[in-house]
């Protein structure tokens, strides 16, 4: 069995073909196909056979293989209806035929070989063998872009094996078989299997949206035509969005952004102030001396830490504070001295909690039910009692 490939003219759209066989894998096997198979960086094709949606599309050697939903109504013998999802496909032509302009000037400018490609459904990864700056990739970028405003035939063609030999191709890896020159006119020659449009003026758009550093050289993240536009048109949605929260203007959210960190910043400071302020006053309510109980309902944190290590200055007794939370209490035992881990675990055993410690420390967290004033009340009697024993 053999597939006769007509993606090599990548406008076909629709087609009728004729069932040829099923691969062992089940996969069906066609005597012509218009449908891409994975390979060469690109995404197999989607689209429908007879109405039967085609989930991959793989080659093995010459044949295609169509892995389907259902293979019920396919027999040997029977004429199918080919139908490429179109969008999806020219998506890749563009990116793909990007590549190939981007990759040929990066080699003309700057020496560098393309050692990795991979059009994801996301967003084309194109890998160089040197860094590349992003002073050096705005002026790959413009160089490419005018390529591609200048609209230059692309053609491809495979070519005997003495012509071949004096063509100045750029290649991702030795193929086999026969080798099929794919050449952006005045740009770019590569041996490619892929598909291409027939002008660079319809790629559109090439727009380089990330870089890193990678196995010594750079990888890009890149778009292109329509798939650039989409990308173009969330970023849009985001900055107004944004633009509209700071009162900035859209090409001016950095400044904006600068002046909200400052905020933040300056607020938990005055926080802080606020917070020393509020712990000399609770210290001036607290008995200096003996055991305490206490619910503390706004200071957190580092604030809370500094309040209890100030309230066991000099202090001889036990120290229990508490801090409300959505679904429970978390709570901190300190002592002056001995240890208060056997308090703690009879604690965590009597009101179903978890924490740990030992020592003169032991903290933990209890679960609480509706009724949090209950709940208070029950901790501290517990408390007091247990003292008292
Ligand atoms: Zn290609």
């Amino acid at each position: 069995m053999r597939t006769r490939k007509l993606y090599e003219d990548a406008y076909i759209k629709t087609h009728r073909a004729k069932v040829l066989g099923f691969h062992e894998s089940g996969a069906l096997v066609l005597d012509e196909t218009i449908f891409y198979p994975e390979g060469g960086g690109q995404l197999a094709d989607e689209g429908y056979i007879s109405g039967v949606r085609v989930l991959d599309v793989q080659e093995e050697g010459d044949l295609v293989l169509h892995y389907l939903e259902s293979y019920d109504e396919f027999f040997i013998g029977r004429e199918v209806d080919l139908d490429i999802n179109w969008q999806f496909r020219f998506d890749n032509m563009q990116q793909h035929t990007g590549e190939h302009i981007l990759s040929g000037i990066a080699q003309e400018l700057f020496g560098t070989k393309n050692v990795g490609f991979e059009i994801g459904r996301d967003m084309m990864r194109v890998d160089y063998d040197r860094e590349l700056s992003w002073q050096e990739l705005e002026d790959l970028e413009r160089k490419t872009n005018e390529a591609i405003s200048r609209n230059t035939p692309i053609v491809s063609f495979f070519p005997r094996p003495e012509v071949l030999e004096t063509l100045p191709y750029r290649s991702k890896k030795v193929i086999e078989g026969d080798i099929r020159i794919v050449e952006v006119k005045g740009y770019d020659i590569c041996a490619c299997k892929g598909t291409h449009v027939r002008q660079t003026g319809e790629v559109g758009l090439l727009k380089i949206l990330s870089r890193e550093n990678y196995k010594g050289g750079v990888r890009l993240g890149i778009l292109c035509g329509f798939k650039a536009l989409e990308y173009f048109h969330k970023l849009v949605w985001q900055s107004h969005e944004i633009s509209t929260s700071l009162c900035a203007p859209v090409l001016d959210l950095i400044p904006a952004l600068n002046q909200v960190f400052e905020d933040r910043e300056s607020i938990k400071k005055q926080l802080i102030l606020k917070d020393e302020e509020l712990i000399r006053l609770k210290l001036e309510t607290m008995e200096p001396q003996g055991n305490l109980i206490i619910f503390e309902d706004v200071l957190r944190g580092k604030s809370l830490k500094i309040y209890m290590a100030e309230l066991m200055v000099d202090r001889q007794g036990s120290l229990a504070i508490f801090s409300p939370e959505e679904d429970g209490y978390s709570f901190n035992f300190i002592t002056s001295a001995g240890d208060i881990s056997k308090l703690g675990k009879d604690f965590l055993a009597a009101f179903d909690g978890k924490g740990g410690g030992r020592g003169e420390s032991f903290q933990g967290f209890i679960p609480v039910g509706q009724d949090q004033d209950d709940m208070r009340k029950r901790i501290e009697e517990w408390l007091e009692k247990y003292i008292q024993q």
